[in-house]
């Protein structure tokens, strides 16, 4: 059986737990996160990570960071996951879903401008399968109407726009160490603070609100009560397994590059499939491999037959229950329910062998030519 995920293991994320045990520091920041968050801010060359419990943690904080309230609005793309638009919902703030561009399933910039109102306060980027979206016309855009720019990078970790980071383009970037994605510790998540002066701020938000960071690095005295906050913390057991992740991170990009780049190479000329589109500004981390086809359930039924877990992904989220109750689409849904449709994610993991990538080609290719 070729499973569609299999959670990265590098081999040695038990001894640095083990070490992390001995350390008797466990909670949040420990020698162990700080290690992980000096890595990610040296190589995304940003101004602060902060770990977090999960991506879902670190949105949360960007909307207590940007202020956002029940006056406000928000608009993001209707393909996406939950996370993205609940961080939101949690506020009272009225969640504007906008269409995608068929290409890429990236949030449309034209949709966007469409979209804002008197009442707008944020943008929710999503990249999806770790391919940038149109940073510089989004960027453009919130510049004009003073907009804050928020980055769902959950999928992007050193995906690359015109050489710039992903997650380190907007205001904040939201990063997710959760199993499915390419580097993990289980659960997990980063915070990308990429204005200087809310650093201080999300110290405090992380910290049940209080000063706590600051009193640890001798600012202060003692630490109380500052602010609101929550535990946005992410235990040290879990920063030493992404400590070890994120030092193979060449190594886990390599594995999974090449796995998508055979799938690509092998499935490009079949006809009536889409393969992913990467714009020539972009480099991705092969985060997902996906095909788009009329027949997505009869070829995920197919595959299932041969032992091969393909599967869909998103349901858009202006369909959903909570979705109608916390949000509306604006503008005409041309393409986000039609493309969502079409989308069948097939296997990819690191360590995935080149038979195994091999026999889900074969098989997608058998479906196609019955
Ligand atoms: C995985 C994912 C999330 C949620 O990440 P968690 O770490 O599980 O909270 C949010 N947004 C997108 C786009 C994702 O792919």
């Amino acid at each position: 059986m070729i499973p569609f995920n299999k959670p990265c293991v590098i081999g040695k994320e038990a001894t640095a737990m083990k070490e992390a045990i001995e350390q008797t520091k466990l909670s949040g920041n420990g020698p162990f996160g700080k290690k992980c968050t000096d890595w990610l801010e040296a190589r995304l060359q940003c101004e602060k990570v902060i770990l977090t419990p999960s991506c879902t943690a670190a949105l949360e904080m960007t909307t207590l960071l940007t202020e956002v309230g029940e006056e406000d609005e928000v608009i993001m793309p209707s393909y996406t996951f939950v996370s993205t638009a609940n961080a939101f919902a949690l506020r009272g703030t009225a969640i504007r879903f906008v269409d995608i561009e068929p290409n890429t399933m990236n949030i449309s910039p034209d949709a966007i401008e469409a979209a804002i109102t008197k009442r707008t306060k944020a943008i929710v980027v999503v990249h999806y399968a770790g391919i940038s979206c149109d940073m510089d016309a989004i960027m453009d855009i919130a510049n004009r109407y003073g907009l804050w720019v928020i980055e769902d990078a959950a999928q992007a970790l050193f995906s690359t726009y015109k050489g710039r980071p992903l997650g380190t383009i907007g205001h904040f970037g939201a990063i997710s160490f959760h199993e499915t994605k390419n580097f993990t510790c289980g659960e997990g998540g980063a915070l990308i603070v990429n204005r200087p002066e809310a650093v201080e701020r999300a110290e405090i938000l992380q910290e049940k609100g209080t000063n706590r960071e600051q009193f640890f690095k001798g600012m202060v005295d003692k630490y109380t009560w500052r602010d609101v906050g929550s535990s946005y913390l992410l235990s040290d057991l879990n920063a030493a397994y992404l400590s070890v992740q994120l030092q193979h991170a060449d190594l886990i990009n390599k594995s999974r590059l090449r796995a998508w780049r055979q799938y690509y190479d092998a499935l490009t000329d079949l006809p009536e499939v889409e393969v992913p589109y990467v714009p020539s500004e972009c480099q991705h981390n092969s985060h997902m491999f996906y095909i788009k086809t009329n027949q997505q359930q009869e070829l995920i039924a197919y595959l299932k037959k041969h032992d091969i877990m393909a599967v869909t992904h998103y349901v858009p989220l202006h369909s959903s229950h909570a979705g109608k109750k916390f949000g509306k689409f604006i503008g005409e849904d041309q393409f986000t329910t039609t493309e969502s449709e079409k989308i069948v994610r097939l296997p990819l993991y690191f360590g995935i062998g080149e038979e195994a990538v091999d026999d889900v080609v074969t098989h997608t290719q058998a479906f196609f030519n019955t």
